[in-house]
């Protein structure tokens, strides 16, 4: 479920925040001549009250004007993992794409990729007189990590690590690490799948921790007295 506000104002800035034991996110992303500003969350484990009540926390922490700012509200699919895998996407003179197909990353929302990529491969089988063959490549493409994306979409959200949640941790090591961040572009671009994320999270290890020990104890940093980002509950 997702609900914000298009706000007639222009900011650089590009912002996320999680919530402590939410499955979600709040965001602002600047666009061409407006702010969207929302939030998402699963459906049935937040009311949408509940959902308003954070957005507009999260508007006054921001500072955001609300003046003239409109309201909306959408459904947004969010697969589990038994959907992704056993949904029927192809019979005679029909196939779905898409959301219908449920193409969408189940941690982060995303399904603009997803839907053109599987367009194509439908296009590409019907081309081929192969239509039976599509489930099979979409499969192989991509809806098999979405399903494994599926399957930690929890942990995400509401696991700990080193004493911390996962999205703090996650919040922290972004702020400090370059190669921390290069790895979560990645992952939001579509170039890393979730299967092989842990494999290259512990091969970049050594250089994340000396990258993040480095930044903690430069000089420059301790003489403007920066704090991290996440240190207080909530992580940005
Ligand atoms: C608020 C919001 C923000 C999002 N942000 C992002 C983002 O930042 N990045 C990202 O990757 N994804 C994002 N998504 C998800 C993304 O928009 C969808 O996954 C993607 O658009 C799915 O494409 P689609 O073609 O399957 O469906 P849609 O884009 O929904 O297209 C379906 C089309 O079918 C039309 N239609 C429906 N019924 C009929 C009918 N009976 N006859 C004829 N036409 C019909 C609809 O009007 C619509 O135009 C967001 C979704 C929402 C709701």
């Amino acid at each position: 479920m997702t609900l914000g506000y298009f706000v007639p104002t222009e900011e650089d800035i590009l912002k996320v925040k999680f919530l402590k034991e939410f499955e979600g996110y709040l965001w602002s992303f600047p666009r061409a001549d407006h702010l969207s500003v929302g939030i998402c969350a699963r459906m049935g484990q937040a009311t949408s009250q509940e959902l308003r009540r954070h957005l507009d926390a999260f508007v006054v922490e921001e500072k955001i004007p609300t003046a003239g700012a409109q309201l909306y509200s959408h459904v947004l699919p969010s697969p589990q993992a038994k959907t992704i895998r056993g949904r029927r996407i192809v019979g005679r003179n029909w196939a779905m794409a898409g959301d219908a197909a449920a193409t969408v990353d189940p941690i982060t929302g995303e399904g603009l990729y997803y839907a053109l990529r599987s367009g194509d491969l439908l296009a590409q089988a019907l081309a081929a007189g192969v239509p039976e063959e599509y489930p099979e490549k979409l499969r192989a493409a991509f809806s098999a990590d979405l399903e494994f994306a599926a399957n930690i979409a929890k942990k995400v959200f509401r696991g700990n690590f080193v004493g911390g949640a996962i999205t703090t941790r996650m919040v922290q090591l972004l702020n400090y690490s370059p190669a921390f961040r290069d790895l979560v572009r990645d992952v939001f671009s579509g170039s890393q799948n979730y299967r092989t994320l842990k494999r290259r999270l512990w091969n970049q290890l050594g250089i994340t921790i000396a990258e993040f020990a480095h930044s903690l104890l430069d000089p420059r940093r301790i003489a403007v007295g920066a704090t991290p980002a996440s240190e207080n509950e909530s992580s940005q």
